[in-house]
């Protein structure tokens, strides 16, 4: 209990899945909990779900302004901001999206969301960190480790986003701002977005799932708590000495 007792946390794509399941449980162990997602009404149900010491924000990540409301807000009411968990992002705008089949629209706003919005994410997080120090929590994927041929642009999103983990934690340990970056890296999750990468197939969506559950060692696919619990370790104390770290959460997927 009280893991993250008092710390001020923003949590980007709150309204559903693992955002949804992190805000929860950082509220669980005692932080204040600002809540932001492009879905602003979902983002104020959850609000009003937790309760005290949380509010709610209608937030699309591609906005440097809708960053600087967001986070400028956040230091005014709370003072501070301690930890920004990035965790926002989409995984395809329409159906398989192979290097043959992807436009180049497609792709950008892949990398809009899922690259630039953490880039922003880091940048104004570090601008109202780096006086008192915080932890930056980057949702990365497996698709950053391993070849992703239907999801060609996600994949890229992902590998970019682990990469920009570890500068912006050698970048701020240098400085001395007492920063802390890392990224959290899970295979299947059970959310909405977990249920549609295998539509994109163009299989057996459920043929598809068993096959892929039983390459997984631990034998099933995730839920958004499995992450949530990492993601709660990388935003405390407990991860004092913990930067620049990839943490895979996957059924010891990508190890087999
Ligand atoms: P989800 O689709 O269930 O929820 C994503 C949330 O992000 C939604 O509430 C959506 O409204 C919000 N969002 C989308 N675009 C946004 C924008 N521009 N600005 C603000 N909010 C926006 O997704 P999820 O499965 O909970 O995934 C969360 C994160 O974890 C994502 O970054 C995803 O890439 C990553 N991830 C998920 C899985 C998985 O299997 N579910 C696996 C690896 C990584």
């Amino acid at each position: 209990m009280d893991r993250v007792k008092d710390k001020v946390v923003l949590v980007t794509g709150a309204a559903a899945g693992i955002g949804k399941a992190t805000a929860a449980l950082l509220h669980r162990e005692g932080a204040t909990v600002i809540v932001s997602d492009l879905n602003g009404e979902a983002a104020s149900a959850l609000a009003s779900e937790l309760g005290d010491n949380c509010t709610a924000f209608a937030h699309d990540v591609c906005e440097d302004s809708a960053w600087h409301h967001v986070v400028d807000a956040t230091v005014a009411e709370h003072g501070r901001l301690d930890v920004l968990v990035n965790n926002a992002g989409i995984l395809a705008t329409a159906g398989s999206q192979t290097v043959e089949d992807t436009s180049l629209e497609q792709w950008r706003t892949v990398q809009q969301v899922n690259v630039e919005g953490v880039m922003l994410g880091c940048q104004h997080a570090v601008r109202v960190m780096r006086e008192r120090g915080g932890s930056i929590v980057n949702l990365s994927s497996v698709a950053a480790i391993l070849a992703t041929p239907h999801i060609f642009a996600y994949g890229a999103s992902k590998g970019a986003v682990r990469q920009l983990t570890k500068s912006v934690a050698a970048h701020c340990g240098r400085m001395g701002y007492g920063i802390r970056c890392n990224s959290v890296h899970p295979g299947v999750i059970e959310t909405q977005m977990g249920d549609a990468v295998f539509a994109l197939g163009g299989g057996d969506a459920e043929q598809l799932k068993a096959t892929r559950t039983a390459m997984v060692p631990l034998g099933r696919f995730g839920v958004p708590d499995d992450v949530a619990n990492c993601v709660l370790f990388l935003a405390s104390d407990d991860a004092a000495y913990v930067t620049a770290a990839e943490l895979v959460v996957d059924g010891g997927y990508t190890a087999v």
